[in-house]
């Protein structure tokens, strides 16, 4: 199969990678040259990696590094596209772009792709002139480890291209779920539940951070607190998913005062070095105190 992934950012090249290994002939395009020979070097790092751990053997890391070409040209990567996948950044106007540009280009029965994380596939797709094919897959970060993509049926997914979807999804070693195309997918919908309730009870005083994040890591066997996680995800990446799922699906997404407070002072997390913990040099190094 010829995958076409379109944005060798973050997850552009971990989705590039775990396609190559699974077998495709990938060809990874950005607009920006210095972008993708990082891109190589950071899929030739993870591969190397698995060598070390013994996870894969060195002859299936040149067999894969031999299927990844990278390319600014538009036409190579999607010339003879089966699938194209893109992962450029999360603007409407830029992913409806990407995705005329791609079908412009690309055999008529290739499937278009979009790893958004939150905006309407089904507006995605509404520039193309067949958008029967295009569909969401949503991988997660890092793409090479973690085990879920969430294929998003748009309004206009046909059947044919969910069940090449999924079938794509599950070659690749990870395990699909499928969802209609709705606010926060199921994923981020189900988080940002958490993560909202448990900065309402920090608000409230019902425990400290940590021990309301140790009631879920000890109590429910999630790998991290969800006070730890937003931490990490940044506070105002979180305030905006919530100001939109708020919007989309009402009150009950309504941003908590701790969250506005703590992005107003600057306190966006591990980023910024102070968001519910104190980080330093990317360690979480203690509750802050309130
Ligand atoms: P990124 O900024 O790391 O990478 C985006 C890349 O796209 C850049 O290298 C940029 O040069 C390139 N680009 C811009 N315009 C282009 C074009 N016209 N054609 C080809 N390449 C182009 O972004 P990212 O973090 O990899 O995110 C990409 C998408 O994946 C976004 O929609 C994001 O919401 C989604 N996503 C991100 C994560 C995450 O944790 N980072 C997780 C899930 C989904």
């Amino acid at each position: 199969m010829h995958v076409t992934v379109l944005g060798a950012g973050t997850m552009g090249h971990g989705i590039a990678q775990v396609s190559a290994m699974a077998g495709h002939d990938v060809f990874l395009r950005d607009i920006d040259e210095s972008v993708l020979s990082e891109a190589r070097n950071a899929v030739e790092r993870n591969l190397q990696g698995g060598v070390d751990r013994e996870k894969l053997t060195e002859a299936e890391m040149d067999a894969a590094l031999s299927r990844l070409t990278t390319t600014t040209d538009l036409r190579e990567a999607a010339g003879e596209a089966d699938l194209i996948v893109e992962a450029v950044p999360e603007r409407l106007d830029l992913k409806q772009q990407v995705f005329a540009d791609a079908e412009a280009v690309a055999p008529e029965d290739a499937i278009l792709a979009t790893n958004t994380s939150s905006l309407s596939v089904t507006e995605i797709a509404s520039e193309l002139s067949s958008p029967h094919r295009a569909i969401g897959l949503h991988f997660f970060n890092p793409v090479h480890i973690m085990a879920l993509v969430e294929v998003v049926l748009a309004e206009q997914t046909d059947d044919a291209t969910e069940a090449a979807a999924v079938e794509f999804v599950e070659a690749i070693e990870k395990t699909p779920i499928v969802v209609t195309d709705s606010p926060g997918f199921a994923s981020s919908r189900l988080g940002v539940t958490i993560g909202v309730e448990a900065m309402r009870m920090y608000e409230e005083g019902v425990a400290s951070a940590a021990d309301i994040d140790e009631a879920m890591t000890l109590g429910y066997n999630h790998p991290m607190g969800p006070l730890e996680l937003t931490d990490l995800v940044g506070l105002d990446v979180r305030l905006d998913i919530l100001e939109y799922l708020r919007e989309e699906l009402g009150e009950r997404f309504r941003p908590p005062q701790v969250l506005k407070r703590k992005v107003r002072a600057g306190h966006l997390g591990r980023k910024s070095g102070q968001g519910f913990y104190e980080w330093d040099e990317g360690e979480n190094v203690g509750e802050v105190e309130r």
